[in-house]
């Protein structure tokens, strides 16, 4: 039967015309690619740098696919930009020419991102007594503070007006203030049993998914539904992955468990209400003390990753466990309760919750790491299970039934997709050759995943013309106690050539900090922020409005900022962003590398360290008229064995040794007339 779908690239081109854009050939080769793999069922790995138009060279594909497209973003800002921008402006740009396509869309996210109608109109239950406070008596504006009246009342609205109920279109908030208008699963009552089912956000939510073509969502999600399998998303055999480069981390934060041992005393203080026996006894009286001797053990350990658990923490994860369990099994079983009790719920969802890490935990699983994370800033200590690998739940529960097509302007580092396709359980050896279309060869003992094709969609920029890469090779390596002299007379000397303009990314925030510190001396005259000193989204509205400003941060900036034009020209890099020996869980991945004979030093750390430097170098250039400078100030990038495989991870810059030659540059463009992107 003919293929009544009209062709992707007639589809593209009508999207592209109606939103006053022009063709790009990596859109149109990345939207051919992507569709070829729908129809095909195989996956895709396609990276297309800045500016390719990847959303659009999916969504298209996507809208003309048969069966439900699921989408899914890393961050919210993403999220964002495709739910309010990009998919209504190409629905409304194709519907009229193609009637035939089921524009329908709709966002799902976790259930603590909507407002609890239960939690809002009935109370919060009291975390230590379980006892129902009533709204607008004990709950008043002094105790709980105005911000919460407010968020209920805009809840209220959203209601009343058929809004949301999302978190992020609520009046600011912090996070304790969220949590007292909304709940997590294990705190929400079933819409079945709900008196506010009907109307409840997060169930209008899922309806609509359930009634949408297309859905988008977060890889946290995406995680919990497909490898955890806690359903949460409508029935899909398609889904993309957007910031592909990101989905590692986020598996493997969905995947990870924390227990302090004030969690499990609070979920016996909660209980101890619901189980109370005739002769007074309760097990929530055994968990409480199961809780102290957990607390008792975790102030005798060191910090750090347990490759032998002591014995001490040991017995007391399993006196945890083994409370949690006779707690569990005392509570009547909600189908036998008349009525749904949110306080009831709410107790014994943070007993099931303590169970479930503990027994985690206290099985010592090979395919888990477990540490202490050092406590601070008012945190105390606590304990933390991982996954040592994701790859290989991604490949048994994602990439054998699904067709995945994961994209990213960075997956192809040096210069290939086999470190990246290998962290998501892709096989090098099963990527089709497009030239015979054949995988290369069989898929070997794992699960059958589905073959993938690689593309690199390439870039609509001229690095080797628009952008210099400087290592400063004459710099001595860089040592453990955070920037030395030569460093910071050479990021004065090329802060100063750029007359500001320049965003320093730095490995640690006392790097980052001692940086600023020392421009503000030398350099009077400009504007040096650092981060921390205000919200981010305020510290890049500054450095936006004033050229002559520089903004030194840590990691967060690596990744979310985008800052077009003549304001960032310069990107200092203190050092190449090898995750820290001491890292739990990279260590343990990096050793587990070597034992199977892989090389666990290029696998894990310079994989992770590459992908930062390209997220971090692509700061620079944003648009085709951008020029500037990445200065990276470790030697180890020119010298080291391993600096070719790094470089090879960046786009193709124009790479020079010349500190001199660089500073007229950055010169130069300082004092050129701003252009027209
Ligand atoms: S169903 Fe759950 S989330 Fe929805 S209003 Fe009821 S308790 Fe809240």
């Amino acid at each position: 039967m003919p293929d009544a779908r009209p062709p992707v690239t007639d589809v593209l081109a009508t999207a592209v015309a109606a939103l006053g854009g022009r063709e790009r050939s990596g859109q149109v080769a990345m939207a051919e690619a992507v569709s070829d793999a729908l129809i095909r069922h195989r996956h895709l790995v396609v990276q297309g740098g800045t500016g390719t138009g990847k959303s659009l060279a999916y969504l298209v594909p996507a809208l003309l696919h048969d069966q439900r497209v699921v989408v899914a973003t890393a961050t919210l800002a993403l999220q964002h930009q495709l739910v309010e921008r990009d998919i209504p402006r190409l629905v409304e740009a194709v519907a009229e020419a193609h009637t035939e396509i089921d524009a329908s869309y709709a966002v799902l996210k976790g259930r603590a991102n909507y407002a609890c109608l239960h939690r809002i109109r009935e109370g919060t239950p009291d975390e230590d007594q379980g006892a129902l406070v009533e709204v607008g008596t004990s709950m008043s504006a002094s105790s709980l503070g105005t911000k919460v009246l407010e968020l209920r009342a805009w809840a209220e609205r959203e209601a009343e007006t058929g809004g949301s109920g999302e978190r992020d279109r609520a009046p600011r908030h912090t996070e304790r203030e969220w949590r007292q208008v909304s709940v997590g699963h294990r705190d929400c009552l079933g819409a079945a049993r709900c008196p506010f089912g009907e109307e409840c956000f997060v169930e209008t939510a899922r309806e609509e998914a359930h009634r949408s073509h297309l859905i988008v969502t977060n890889h946290s999600l995406l995680a919990i539904d497909a490898i955890e399998g806690v359903p949460m998303i409508p029935d899909y055999d398609v889904v993309v992955i957007d910031e592909a480069h990101e989905v590692v981390s986020r598996v493997t934060q969905a995947a990870t468990d924390e227990l302090f041992a004030s969690d499990v005393d609070r979920a016996a203080r909660r209980s101890r209400r619901y189980l109370r026996s005739a002769d007074d006894s309760s097990p929530a009286d055994d968990l409480a003390d199961a809780g102290d001797a957990l607390g008792a053990a975790i102030a005798q350990c060191p910090p750090g990753r347990f490759d032998d658990v002591p014995e001490m923490l040991g017995d007391a994860l399993v006196l945890v466990r083994d409370a949690a369990r006779a707690c569990l099994s005392a509570y009547p079983k909600e189908a036998d309760t008349a009525e749904a009790d949110a306080g009831r719920t709410q107790a014994r969802g943070s007993v099931q919750e303590v169970f479930g890490t503990a027994e985690r935990m206290a099985a010592r699983s090979v395919s888990d790491v477990l540490w202490l994370s050092e406590g601070g800033d008012r945190m105390p200590p606590r304990l933390c299970v991982a996954p040592l690998e994701v790859w290989g739940p991604m490949r048994e529960k994602l990439l054998t039934d699904k067709t995945v097509v994961m994209t990213s302007a960075t997956l192809m580092l040096g210069g290939d997709f086999n470190a990246i396709a290998t962290s998501v359980g892709l096989k090098p050896a099963e990527r089709v050759d497009t030239t015979t279309g054949d995988p290369a060869a069989p898929g070997g003992d794992e699960p059958d995943a589905l073959p993938w094709v690689g593309l690199d969609a390439g870039s609509p920029f001229d690095y080797g013309r628009q952008a210099i890469l400087y290592i400063a090779r004459h710099l001595p390596p860089p040592g453990r106690d955070g920037l030395g002299e030569r460093q910071v007379d050479e990021i004065a000397a090329l802060v100063d050539a750029a007359e500001g303009r320049t965003l320093g990314l730095f490995s640690s925030r006392r790097a980052a900090e001692s940086a600023a510190e020392a421009v503000r001396e030398r350099l009077p005259h400009l504007t040096t922020l650092a981060q921390g000193e205000a919200q981010l989204p305020e510290l890049a509205r500054q450095f936006v409005s004033d050229p002559h400003t520089c903004l030194f941060g840590t990691l967060s900036l690596w990744q979310g900022l985008d800052l077009p034009g003549e304001t960032c020209q310069l990107v200092i890099i203190d050092r190449i962003p090898f995750p820290r020996p001491d890292d739990p869980l990279m260590s343990a991945r990096q050793r587990a590398a070597d034992r199977e004979g892989r090389n666990g030093f290029m696998q894990v750390a310079a994989t992770h360290a590459a992908l930062l430097l390209a997220q971090g170098t692509g700061r620079l250039i944003r648009t085709t008229s951008d020029r500037g400078v990445v200065a990276v100030l470790d030697p180890r990038l020119a010298t080291a064995r391993y600096g070719a495989f790094l470089k090879a991870s960046l786009p193709p810059m124009w790479t020079t040794y010349d500190g001199d030659l660089v500073r007229q540059a950055l010169a130069r463009l300082a004092n050129a007339e701003p252009t027209a992107s």
